[in-house]
């Protein structure tokens, strides 16, 4: 399953707490599903433990008679929570203080009694419209609602206390509310009870970083080992030049013996050759005396 569906079973599973986060809950999950009105209260989810905990949050806080449908096809399944019966859609909105009347839904914050209920409501949006991105892939975690006034309160929940950073876009007339970055999210997620998702999250970006790290590390020694050769490659075409021309025999002491080291060792570091000297020669030093072979190849005609 996809990580989006783990985060939204963990959050399934928490043990339900204090019941004014419970209505809390509740009123997230059905104002921002499919509709939330005097004609409809429906929410439709590929998610069966999402329904399930819809509907019986809404049952227990509103007292309402609510119906699951289950519709399968091919390669997914679907869930409808539904409320047939117009009376009892007007008693869940009238428990949440809605009238079914409003052109555009706003977040009624009546709901959220006490500070330990805006995260259960944030839980309940996020069961309800949102999906999170695999972190493999990219840091995103989106909630899809269907009115900008929604949008907009919900914005500023996810701004006050905690500042998750949202930002809003406008998706084929729907309105997405979305938080970027890793760390963020985490928190969100830890913050809407899904602390094992926000761990698996911090995991897969510790194992992205170490290879990054593996691989700028790898490409930075690459780029060295060319450098020497490079410079290797040079130096034996100066000597070869002298030695098949003027002969290495008209060259100072120190400089034959520095020609004829190179030409037998092209592979080895400055350092390495200055090694193999009679007497050791320091890494300037044999650069030094490469340099000056390159000059008086320069030099001949
Ligand atoms: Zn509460």
């Amino acid at each position: 399953m996809s990580f989006s569906y783990d985060a939204k079973s963990e959050m399934c599973k928490l043990e339900s707490e204090q019941s004014c986060c419970e209505k809390a809950e509740c009123y997230g999950l059905l104002l921002c599903a499919k509709s939330f009105s005097l004609q409809a209260v429906t929410l439709v989810t590929e998610h069966s433990l999402v329904a399930r905990r819809a509907a019986q949050l809404a049952a227990q806080t509103t007292g309402a008679i609510v119906d699951v449908r289950t519709a399968v096809s091919f390669h997914r399944s679907s869930y409808t929570l539904l409320v047939q019966e117009e009376s009892h859609r007007s008693q869940v909105l009238s428990a949440f203080g809605h009238s079914g009347q409003e052109i555009s839904l706003r977040v009624n914050l009546a709901n959220l009694e006490n500070d330990c209920c805006k995260a259960a409501f944030l839980r309940g949006v996020f069961l309800s419209c949102g999906t999170v991105t695999d972190p493999n892939k990219d840091y995103h975690l989106e909630l899809i609602l269907p009115y900008m006034n929604l949008a907009k309160d919900i914005m500023s929940l996810l701004r006050e206390g905690i500042d998750f950073h949202p930002a809003l876009v406008n998706r084929k007339g729907a309105f997405v509310v979305y938080i970027k970055g890793g760390d963020r999210i985490a928190d969100l997620l830890t913050y809407m009870g899904a602390g094992g998702a926000a761990m698996e999250l911090m995991q897969v970006r510790m194992l992205k970083e170490v290879r990054n790290n593996v691989n700028r590390k790898t490409n930075f020694e690459t780029a060295n080992i060319d450098k020497t050769v490079g410079a290797s490659v040079r130096q034996v075409e100066a000597i070869e030049k002298i030695r098949d021309t003027v002969g290495l025999e008209v060259l100072p002491e120190e400089l034959r013996e520095t020609a004829e080291l190179r030409l037998e060792n092209p592979e080895l570091s400055l350092r390495e050759l200055g090694q193999l000297f009679q007497i050791p020669v320091s890494r300037s030093g044999v650069n030094h005396r490469l340099r000056r072979l390159i000059e008086e190849a320069e030099n001949l005609k």
